[in-house]
Formats: structure tokens, C-alpha cells, sequence
């Protein structure tokens, strides 16, 4: 098939087109992320107009884009288009180029007008075109399964044709609804509800528990690869490096082996929850799913979260093993979590861990050690690291922070 010579893309809101008063800040948002995933093309510009984004190509490689575009949240579909005036010929020769260069036995028009005052109905539009074809090709109509659909758009200074409607990923913009802190672990499950958090909204920034030398460093290059392929859906993504290695050992120590997870569970939303709050994150996220593990039964949620004030978002709760499977591999995420290194559960044995812990239990044995100060002492060793799918390397410490 010929390659057609769009120059511009339409970006239709969709859902977007709902939110009445945080439209405008929603638009903002998704044109901001937009730019963003499409930084390698610096002769683009932009126009946001009410229903829609509209992005000139300037000869940029459209087939590259689409795909790039695919990776942003917050809006319905796109579509390469051709731009005209809003002359009705000048449509409908375009319209015919279209239909003249595709391999096509059917096709319908759909037009639509932003512009009420435009003279003609949109039915009106669709018979003129559809006349036109039907005269200079062997093309036929099918209004129910078309092998070909037009779509024409009429602003009001000008109109836009294409024969392609690319689904987008849905979502809110992200970052629209402010910002999260994902604990990512090198599993299947933490990268998945990254992901899912980022659709609806929520910047993230990762917190992760290693345990050198009980893990390996290549357990924290996972994390790094995994947070960096998350990227980008948000350009870059700071990951806190939390050393947890001594707050485990004193768990270890000082707590019956049957609760030790629980509790180390307890420590992980703390730490989570300070660096939260010290970093005016609205919410805490992660790969919790109902009954999954011992640790994950609605006993251990409700014990567990019960320390954290900072909201908890568990975006896989509801969903099977291999529901998440499917959406880590859709993400690419998959490949990278199941390498073998390990990360820091399994310090402890899982096989006896209590599946209906009382938060009762949990306080006495808290009381035996002083955790407070471990804590402290991890949230104090925080080594921050912000990685992104642009890098080459991971740069340390930038003064971003
Ligand atoms: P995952 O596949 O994401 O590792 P999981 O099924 O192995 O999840 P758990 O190990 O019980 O389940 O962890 C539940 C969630 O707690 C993880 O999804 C992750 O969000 C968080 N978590 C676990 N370990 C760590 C860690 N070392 N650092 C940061 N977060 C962690
Ligand atoms: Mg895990």
C-alpha cells in the first residue's frame, strides 16, 4: 500500500471532553506529555482546540510517531489527516485521493462539523463526497462494515481528512492527578500497577526495599530496567533506593518467624509513607493482589496498611495472575521480571508466614526492638536515582531533586 502523505495528526479527547471545569487543565497536561513522547521530533507544533489536539507534522516521519503516540495516556484515538480548507471541493478531492490510493472494495464518510455555522449538514457532506467516489472509482458504499472509512473534520478555518482511526490507550493524562509512590519489587506484578497508575493520572516515582547482600546487585539493575521502561508513559521515573538490609535482620531477630512478613510488610509502608509525605506524594501504590500470598489475604491487607495515613492504591487487587501476566508483557515489563535475582522477601520463609495476622500480635512484637530509629535510618539513606528511557545511563542525584 502506497505510504499516504499526512501532515498533520488529529488527537480526539474523548473521555477527556467530560471533565467540564479541569478540562482545560487536563488539555494542558495531555499537549505537555505529548511534546514530551514526541521530543525526537522538534519540527512539530501543536494547537489544542476544543475537541482536540491538532499536531503539524512539518515532514516529520508520521509511522514513527504513531507508534510513540501510542504510549500516552488521556486521550481516545488519533489520526493521521490531511489538512484543507473548508471548501467542500477541496474536501472532497482529498477525500478521493484517499479512496483512490487505498486497496478498497467499500467505504463509508463520516463527517462531522465543530463549526455549526458551516453551511453544509454533515449528512449533506457525507452524500456530496461519497457521490464523488463513487463517480471516479469502482469503489461501493457499505455504511455497516466498510473496508474503508473516511473521516472528515471541519474546524472552523479549516478541515481535516483522513481514512485512519488509531485507538489510544485511555486514561487521564498523566500526572493530572498528581503524584504516587509505586513500591516496585523486580516481580511481574509492581511494574503492572505502575502502569496502571500512571493511566489514571498519577505520576509515579518508585521506592524500592533492597537487601545487598542478601540480593544481589542485579536485583536493583532490574528494578533500574524495569522503572526505566515505565518511563516511558512519563518520561522519567525517580526511584528512591531504600537499603533495608538492617530492618530486616532485627525483624529477624526480634519477631516471631510466623509474623515476620507481616512486619517487614509494615516497615515497607512506613518508610513508604514518611518518604510519601516528605515528597508530597497524594498516594502509595503497588502489586498487591487479594489473596495472592499469605501476605495479601484481606486479614494481612487491612494489618498491614493499617500503618501507612498516606492513601494506598492497590490496582491489581482484583485481578488474576494471569490477567496481570498479560498486561506485563503488553508493556514489555515481563522479559525483565522473570530474570532470576531475587529481591528482599525472601529473606524470610514464606511457608509459615501467619495468613491471618492480628494487629494486636504486630504491636507487641514491634515493641520488642526499636524500630522507630531504623526506620528513620532508612528514610535517612534514601539514595534517590531518576532513570529514563532517553538515557543511556543512569545519572545519579540530578539536581532535579
Ligand atoms: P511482585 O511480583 O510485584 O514482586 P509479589 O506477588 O511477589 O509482587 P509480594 O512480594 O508480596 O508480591 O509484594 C507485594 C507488593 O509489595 C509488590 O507488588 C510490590 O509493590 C511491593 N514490594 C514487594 N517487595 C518489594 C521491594 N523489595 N521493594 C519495593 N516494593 C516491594
Ligand atoms: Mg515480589
Amino acid at each position: 500500500m502506497e505510504k499516504l502523505l499526512y501532515d498533520h495528526i488529529v488527537v480526539r479527547y474523548g473521555e477527556l471532553s467530560t471533565k467540564g471545569k479541569n478540562r482545560k487543565e487536563f488539555t494542558k497536561k495531555l499537549t505537555e506529555n505529548i511534546r514530551k513522547r514526541l521530543l525526537d521530533h522538534p519540527s512539530l507544533t501543536y494547537k489544542t482546540l476544543h475537541d482536540g489536539l491538532f499536531i503539524e507534522l512539518h515532514g516529520e516521519d508520521y509511522e514513527v510517531i504513531r507508534e510513540e503516540l501510542k504510549d500516552v495516556f488521556g486521550f481516545s484515538y488519533f489520526s493521521g489527516s490531511i489538512r484543507t480548507s473548508t471548501d467542500i471541493e477541496e474536501i472532497t478531492k482529498t477525500a478521493l485521493y484517499l479512496a483512490q490510493n487505498r486497496e478498497a472494495k467499500t467505504f463509508k464518510i463520516a463527517a462531522r462539523r465543530s463549526d455549526k455555522t458551516y453551511p453544509m449538514h454533515s449528512d449533506e457532506i457525507n452524500r456530496h463526497v461519497a457521490s464523488a467516489i463513487l463517480k471516479n472509482t469502482d469503489l461501493k458504499v457499505d455504511v455497516h462494515d466498510p473496508d474503508l472509512m473516511i473521516y472528515i473534520v471541519i474546524n472552523r478555518n479549516e478541515a481535516f481528512i483522513s481514512d485512519e482511526k488509531v485507538r489510544g490507550m485511555g486514561g487521564y493524562p498523566t500526572g493530572v492527578n498528581g503524584r504516587a509512590l509505586l513500591m516496585l519489587s523486580g516481580g511481574i506484578d509492581s511494574p503492572v500497577a505502575g502502569w496502571y497508575t500512571m493511566k489514571r493520572g498519577l505520576k509515579i516515582e518508585a521506592i524500592h526495599f533492597a537487601s545487598e547482600p542478601y540480593t544481589s546487585a542485579q536485583a536493583k539493575e532490574k528494578v533500574i530496567t524495569l522503572a526505566r521502561k515505565l518511563s516511558v508513559y512519563q518520561n522519567d521515573v525517580i526511584i528512591h533506593m531504600i537499603p533495608f538490609t538492617d530492618l530486616q535482620l532485627a525483624i529477624y531477630k526480634n519477631c516471631d518467624h510466623a509474623y515476620a512478613i507481616t512486619i517487614m510488610r509494615r516497615m515497607m509502608y512506613r518508610i513508604a509513607d514518611t518518604i510519601a509525605r516528605n515528597r508530597k506524594l497524594i498516594a502509595i501504590t503497588n502489586g498487591e493482589s487479594l489473596g495472592q500470598v499469605a501476605s495479601q489475604t484481606p486479614e494481612s491487607l487491612s494489618v498491614i496498611g493499617e500503618v501507612s495515613k498516606t492513601l494506598i492504591l492497590r490496582p491489581l487487587c482484583m485481578l488474576d495472575k494471569l490477567e496481570i501476566i498479560d498486561v506485563a508483557k503488553k508493556i514489555d515489563t515481563y522479559e525483565t521480571s522473570i530474570l532470576p535475582f531475587q529481591d528482599c522477601c525472601t529473606i524470610f520463609d514464606p511457608t509459615n508466614s501467619v495468613i491471618k495476622p492480628k494487629e494486636d500480635k504486630c504491636l507487641e512484637q514491634e515493641r520488642r526492638f526499636n524500630y522507630q530509629e531504623l526506620v528513620d535510618r532508612c528514610v535517612e539513606n534514601d539514595e534517590m536515582v531518576r532513570v529514563s528511557y532517553r538515557d543511556e545511563e543512569v545519572k545519579e542525584n540530578e539536581s532535579i531533586f
